[in-house]
């Protein structure tokens, strides 16, 4: 954990209290993180120098995925949330344009997973150097126009970088995406032309039997935070209902109250204004379909 004045490390255990809390329940356990990166938290400093948590601050907001199936996680087979990190301004969706390939559906459960948690949400499209035919553009208008700010960068020749920096002041930002776009590619030439030392000043490891996610936070200037996310291969977002969905796919939100049922899922119901905007050309199919795609696959989850 970092001190107050952030000068300096503690490393920190939690107090047995929180654990034994914890383990006693796990029958009822939605959640499985006690503390998380970007959390505020109380510790008592011990003789050997290290800290022990003994309360944690509530988190204005924080990000998450379900966590993966994990036999014996849960009793009925119920999937749980996983927090990746909390208490953060700007969310940054790495992707890249080639190698991996542009997955829209990847981005668009980016998107639900950071309008869910209420954050200002960035789509950066890295290694735009390799688009010869400007096949970038194309995204970059579907997503502009639906009110998202697109950052095309180039962690090779160093395209948007000065932007990314720009957006990245005052704030904690957090950098996600699958592995493979370029996420510590980009953060290094940042780093670099920043001209500073980055300072591991929080890190934490889910060291349970279920894959392993390690998020770090780097203070990289004053009040300017970056966490970085490894790539995950799964990302469902958590705690989502099938009729709550279609506010997380913002272009949708004018349509919504026009729907005769309040509890449309925009799929097939009669009178529904989605389907209806769809078909007038005012929702891009590529982001319905998603929709679509999503509705399916989001379960109900264990408190519901
Ligand atoms: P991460 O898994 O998201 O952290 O991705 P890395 O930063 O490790 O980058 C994955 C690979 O993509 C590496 O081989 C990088 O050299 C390469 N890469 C990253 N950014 C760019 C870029 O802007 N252009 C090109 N051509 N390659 C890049
Ligand atoms: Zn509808």
């Amino acid at each position: 954990m970092f001190t107050e004045d952030e000068t300096s490390n503690v490393r920190c255990s939690l107090r047995g209290k929180f654990k034994k809390d914890f383990n006693l329940k796990k029958d009822k356990l939605y959640q499985m993180d006690i503390a998380v990166v970007g959390d505020y938290v109380d510790y008592n400093l011990n003789d050997d120098g290290t800290g022990t948590i003994y309360s944690i601050e509530k988190r204005n907001n924080y990000i998450s995925r379900k966590a993966p199936k994990v036999k014996g996680s849960s009793y009925r087979g119920e999937r749980l949330e996983q927090i990746l990190a909390s208490n953060i301004d700007n969310f940054f969706i790495i992707t890249s344009i080639f190698a991996p390939v542009f997955n829209n559906k990847v981005v668009d459960r980016f998107l639900v997973i950071g309008e869910s948690a209420g954050l200002n949400c960035y789509i950066i499209i890295n290694k735009e150097d390799l688009d010869q035919e400007n096949l970038l553009s194309d995204w970059e208008n579907i997503y502009t126009k639906i009110g998202y700010k697109v950052i095309r960068t180039s962690a090779k020749n160093g395209i948007g970088i000065k932007e990314l920096k720009d957006l990245f002041n005052g704030k904690k930002n957090i950098f996600w995406g699958q592995s493979g776009v370029g996420k510590s590619s980009l953060l290094n030439k940042i780093f670099s032309e920043l001209n500073l030392k980055t300072k591991l000043v929080s890190t934490y490891n889910d060291k349970g039997t279920h894959s392993t996610v390690t998020s770090t936070l780097f203070k990289v200037g004053n009040n300017t935070y970056v966490i970085d996310t490894p790539g995950v291969r799964e990302i469902d977002p958590y705690g989502i209902r099938h009729e709550d969905l279609g506010h997380y796919f913002k272009e949708f939100l004018p349509f919504l109250k026009n729907c005769k049922f309040n509890t449309c899922t925009h799929n097939h119901e009669p009178g529904c204004a989605v389907l209806e905007a769809v078909e007038n050309e005012k929702i891009f199919p590529e982001r319905y379909d998603s929709y679509l795609r999503l509705l399916e696959t989001i379960e109900q989850d264990i408190h519901f």
